[in-house]
């Protein structure tokens, strides 16, 4: 596919890109030109040319909507610096990793296919797709969401979070878990991998927790709720955990020690919005249900 090169649709000019070639050759930013193309339906293709030389493949993301036009370089560049030193890409593989903030209380993960492309400019490009999906998923929509909740759980301002976590709800509701997706939450290490892959459990957490500390408690209980209505076994395990841990006695943890969790789970669940990611053509159904398969941890 051909598409004009100009200063629309390519990332950052050759001032930025040669100053990281040359000042940060760590930066991934100057491994390759990035280039940002609307498609038909006014998304965006985000792609990169020049990268295969050091990883073997070129990336691309499809579908972005227009308004993560940086989250998804943000994003890819953190794919990229995943892979350390001189490891490489490979088709059909699944990848994982904490690589959209500096803490972040869940693994992010994904898989690379084969892009159909065979233009001269775009052959040897791997698309990056939701974990398990085929190429045809096309957007990842759940990868974006996790990375958008890494980023609010990173940021200190409470509205700037409620932000990002807002919208990471909005690219994906998620799902209902089963004990399975529990069975390796640790209240005590708060890793929530599973949860955050199968009902974007880190989305509404922190959407509480941003909206508890802009002290809009029924807001924040009611996120709470939807986290609950999603994950039932992890809220009977975290609740232990946190009213001993959090000592406040404000009307959100008076929301968590009177709280029957079945109640509130069949309580939201009936009106609870079904995901409208499970829809979309070319995804399988219910493919996140099943355990993890192994995938290379970095
Ligand atoms: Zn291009």
């Amino acid at each position: 596919m051909q598409h004009p090169i100009n200063g629309k649709v390519r990332l950052a000019g050759p001032v930025k890109r040669n100053y990281c070639r040359f000042f940060a050759p760590s930066n991934p930013l100057g491994w390759a030109d990035y280039h940002i193309v609307e498609e038909r339906r006014g998304t965006l293709w985000v792609h990169c040319h020049g990268l295969k030389r050091r990883k073997g493949f070129e990336l691309e993301f499809v579908g972005v909507p227009a308004t993560l036009r940086l989250e998804a370089i943000r994003l890819m560049m953190g794919v990229i610096r995943m892979l350390r030193g001189d490891g490489r890409f490979a088709p059909d593989t699944d990848f994982g990793g904490r690589f959209s903030a500096s803490r972040q209380s869940f693994s992010q993960v994904g898989t690379f296919r084969m892009s159909p492309r065979s233009d001269n400019d775009h052959e040897h490009t791997l698309r990056i797709v939701d974990y398990g999906e085929p190429m045809q998923s096309g957007f990842p929509a759940r990868l974006f969401a996790a990375h958008l909740v890494a980023r609010g759980q990173a940021q200190t301002d409470a509205k700037k979070a409620e932000k990002l976590f807002r919208r990471a709800i909005e690219l994906f509701p998620g799902e209902v878990a089963q004990a399975a997706d529990t069975a390796d939450y640790d209240p005590a290490d708060g890793d929530i991998t599973g949860l955050q892959i199968k009902s974007n459990l880190g989305g509404y957490l922190g959407l509480a927790l941003a909206l508890r500390a802009q002290n809009r408690t029924p807001d924040a209980c009611a996120a709470t709720a939807d986290a609950i209505a999603r994950c039932a076994d992890w809220a009977r395990l975290y609740r232990d955990h946190f009213v001993q841990t959090d000592d406040r006695n404000d009307a959100y943890m008076q929301f968590w020690r009177g709280l029957d969790v079945l109640e509130v789970a069949a309580g939201r669940q009936p009106g609870m919005a079904a995901s409208p990611v499970a829809d979309l053509p070319g995804r399988k159904s219910g493919g996140f249900g099943e355990r993890l398969r192994p995938v290379r941890w970095v």
